[in-house]
């Protein structure tokens, strides 16, 4: 059976991420939060445009203010007051000094920007109390950026900082990934839509919303294509249908030796090659991935029917495999933190295992908590609230408290 890293190395392998040519379309910047930029951006405009103030104060000769103090201050002469937003008039000359805000253009002549606070201002004189130093509190023109440099690589995603960068070089449109297309189906005969009387033996598919959710959270656009009963006909006409409409396929359920799990048959009926059928995990064993060569380059994960079994393999494996496929340039795998934890951990060894709790800050050190209860993976309710994962590596089959673990950190928590 395939370790847990090799299982992901494998999965992120297969993963062909999209066309930066084919695959892409053009959005606003107030509609590009989050989205993947699919192209460089490079700008004309230096960074600052032109050499400004960074205070309110003077603008000054250095060569005038230089031995100034408090004793024996330079007394210069005002001669233009230039607010942020303005083109200076004058060029500063020997013996003057322009009134200057934050963000104003710096006038010919001066070099220097004297803080407010080191002056004292009478009428049109300024007395400078303090020496600064040499072209001090001066924002010098392209200190920042050059024009005709890469501003921002493609294949970042697009979070607040970036954005400003965009709107401050004017790219009011931008060409952006499209977001993945990924399908989603829920196998079983025992489930049932949220909205149906429940029977005896049946219970709700809540994978389908939990899967759907997580899909969202990654940018991808959730395809969501119900129930399916464990039924060879019904189970390889949705395949079909799925993959031939979306980049990835997550189906849950119907993937582990019982006599009603078919996901394996059908996928093999259908030409499709199995890269893994189990991994040394808990919980989540039995995983499906797979690609249909003959077909297209859908990717396909079987994922495990138990709810806490869906949870731990999206984020271990599904989730790193979308963020390569939505052109994310790097940084796909999940996030692991050393940390102290709270509670016992224990696991029966013989597989790779996560437990799910809640990290808390305490006294600046993280700590994981445990979550309450079972973790039986076929219960969801402690589920709640999860914001990690620790993980038990094989062969590790106590972690006592006050002990460090590894932890996987989610990043909805
Ligand atoms: P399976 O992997 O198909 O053997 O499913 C294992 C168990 O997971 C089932 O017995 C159900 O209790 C549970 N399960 C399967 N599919 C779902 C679903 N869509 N929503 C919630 N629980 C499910
Ligand atoms: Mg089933």
């Amino acid at each position: 059976m395939l370790s847990v890293s090799d299982a992901e190395a494998i999965i992120l392998n297969l993963v062909q991420p999209l066309d930066d040519q084919r695959d892409t379309e053009v959005v606003d910047l107030l509609a590009a939060d989050s989205r993947i930029l699919a192209r460089p951006i490079t700008s004309s405009l230096d960074f600052p445009h032109w050499d400004n103030s960074a205070m309110d104060g003077y603008a000054a000769r250095y060569e005038d203010v230089q031995h100034s103090s408090t004793e024996k201050p330079a007394v210069l002469e005002i001669v233009e007051e230039i607010p942020a937003g303005y083109q200076p008039k004058s060029t500063i000359q020997t013996g003057q000094a322009a009134r200057i805000f934050t963000g104003a253009v710096l006038p010919a002549g001066a070099d220097t920007i004297v803080m407010q606070e080191k002056t004292r201002q009478e009428d049109k004189r300024v007395f400078i109390l303090d020496a600064p130093k040499p072209q001090e509190f001066v924002r010098h023109k392209a200190a920042f950026y050059q024009a005709g440099t890469q501003l921002l690589p493609a294949g970042i995603k697009l979070n607040a900082p970036e954005i400003a960068v965009l709107a401050a070089a004017q790219c009011s449109q931008l060409r952006v990934y499209r977001r993945p297309r990924v399908a989603i189906f829920s196998t079983g005969d025992e489930l049932l839509a949220i909205d149906q009387p429940l029977q005896p033996g049946q219970i709700v598919d809540s994978n389908q919303y939990a899967i759907a959710a997580l899909v969202r959270q990654t940018g991808a656009e959730p395809l969501i294509l119900g129930i399916v009963k464990d039924d060879p006909v019904a189970l390889e006409m949705s395949i079909t249908h799925a993959i031939a409409i979306a980049d990835l396929v997550i189906s849950s359920g119907g993937v582990s030796v019982g006599d009603y799990d078919y996901v394996d048959k059908i996928l093999e009926s259908l030409q499709a090659k199995i890269h893994i059928r189990a991994v040394q995990i808990t919980p989540g064993k039995p995983l499906t991935v797979a690609t249909f060569p003959t077909q297209n380059s859908a990717l396909y994960f079987g994922l495990p029917g138990n709810p806490a079994a869906v949870l731990v393999t999206f984020w271990r494996f599904v989730l790193p495999a979308i963020k390569k496929l939505s052109g994310i340039s790097e940084g796909w795998g999940p996030v692991f933190l050393k940390v102290r934890s709270h509670d016992e951990l224990r696991s029966h060894g013989q597989r790779e295992t996560y437990l799910w709790g809640k990290l808390h800050l305490i006294d600046g050190v993280h700590e994981f908590h445990k979550a309450g209860g079972s973790h039986s993976s076929g219960n969801l309710i402690n589920l709640a609230q999860t914001n990690a994962l620790a993980v038990l590596p094989i062969g590790k089959t106590l972690i006592s408290p006050q002990e460090e673990v590894l932890v996987l950190q989610l990043s909805n928590g």
